[in-house]
């Protein structure tokens, strides 16, 4: 069998390794997690690399070779019913570009490592990036304490997984200089279908930030409270929900979600008394980004105000935009173009481990075309020559960092 059509059959065979039959939910962690490591990491040893887990829980494989190291890598975790690509195709691939050259017994004048993050989508804890910002050293400790739906901490779960939770600094890259920080990962978006492009080479990835926010009204009887006396928390939330989608149609290059809501008590015949929303703002302008989200939580408190409801905002995680190396955009050009293909460069407006792994050291992205450009959606979809063409790229890529 071909490589790329390998790193193809991997991606779906990694799909078996779910929270959730006939879905793909993978989060931080979790059963499905050490099914994925186990795979992945005899994958790295057919590949010719030592293989550890750390105590985040990221899997490294390290193919030796002398003095610097680069590192290659994605995520395996996944939203809820997430697609096959997103996050292990960029695993997959940075395999398969070393099993080329364990294959041809080679060695290039610096080390590779590729590391498959343990926790970038924030399924389980709604914080992102637990696994690069390890590597990075930019873990903070006081996630450690966050719960996720049942109550479990993050430091229970790292020690239920085999980590120790006391031990995360040591997780921090040691292993002396690194070259940076290259990921793989499907597009998520339209362009490069649009365009009729295999692969595109990314300059940026758009900031963002999350926020959780909780209007509290009262609960009451749906039959006996009249409609004038009501402190329905849910209809302030649903205000709040078309405000966001208002603000951000409005203004260019922005995107804003609310993509989750809890109501409680949750009952048919019970106003409701809470509800707990996330916003996720993103531009690739950090100053219009921050204006937008002071401006959306000061809606939230007006809204809140005039309803005569409770709110509560809280911050959960915010990312500057993250520039990609000049040194690692025009390599990955040259890559592509001594390839044959058209360069086209496009910012990403999805966040990625690069945005971690930057506070560590210079980082590049490939992005690979994917069908009608559908991501964290079970029709997650890429073609067998596309991945041909995104290995040979990773591999033209070493050889042009071998040779400089
Ligand atoms: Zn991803």
């Amino acid at each position: 069998m071909t490589l790329p059509r390998i790193v193809i059959e991997r991606c779906q065979y990694l799909a078996r390794c779910s929270e959730e039959p006939g879905a793909i939910t993978r989060p931080f962690a979790s059963e499905a997690m050490r099914c994925a490591n186990e795979l992945v990491g005899d994958w790295m040893r057919e590949a010719g690399m030592a293989v550890r887990r750390d105590n985040i829980g990221n899997l490294r494989g390290r193919f030796e070779g002398a003095g610097e190291t680069l590192l290659l890598g994605s995520h395996l975790d996944s939203v809820r019913d997430a697609g096959k690509y997103d996050g292990p195709l960029g695993v997959a691939v940075a395999i398969a570009a070393v099993q080329r050259l364990h294959d041809a017994g080679r060695r290039l004048p610096f080390a590779i490592e590729v590391l498959a993050f343990a926790d970038e989508e924030g399924l389980r804890f709604g914080s992102t990036y637990l696994g690069s910002r390890a590597v990075a050293g930019t873990f903070d400790l006081a996630d450690l304490d966050r719960v996720d739906a049942d109550g479990v901490t993050i430091r229970d779960a790292i020690r239920a997984f085999g980590g120790d939770p006391e031990r995360i600094d040591g997780d921090k890259w040691s292993g002396g200089r690194v070259l940076g920080y290259c990921e793989v990962h499907i597009e998520q978006g339209p362009i490069l279908e649009s365009r009729d492009l295999p692969v595109g080479v990314v300059t940026a990835i758009a900031g963002q930030e999350r926020h959780r926010i909780t209007f509290t009204g009262e609960a009451a009887h749906a039959g006996t409270t009249p409609m004038d006396q009501r402190r329905d928390a849910l209809v302030a939330a649903s205000v709040f929900v078309q405000a966001v989608e208002g603000y951000a149609s409005s203004t260019d290059g922005m995107v804003a979600t609310v993509g989750q809501l809890s109501v409680r008590p949750g009952a048919a015949n019970v106003v409701p008394g809470e509800v707990t929303l996330s916003l996720d703002v993103r531009h690739a302008d950090d100053a219009l980004r921050l204006m937008a989200s002071r401006h959306l939580l000061d809606v939230a408190a007006e809204i809140a105000k005039h309803r005569g409801i409770g709110i509560k905002t809280n911050q959960i995680s915010e990312d500057a935009t993250v520039s990609c190396s000049r040194r690692l955009v025009s390599t990955f050009s040259q890559a592509v173009r001594d390839l044959g293909h058209p360069v086209v460069e496009l910012a990403s407006g999805a966040g990625h481990d690069a945005v971690a792994m930057s506070a560590l050291t210079e980082v590049g992205m490939l992005f690979v075309r994917c069908k009608g450009g559908i991501s964290h959606n079970p029709a997650e979809s890429v073609t067998t020559d596309d991945v041909a063409v995104a290995i040979d790229v990773l591999s033209r890529l070493l050889e042009l960092l071998a040779e400089s």
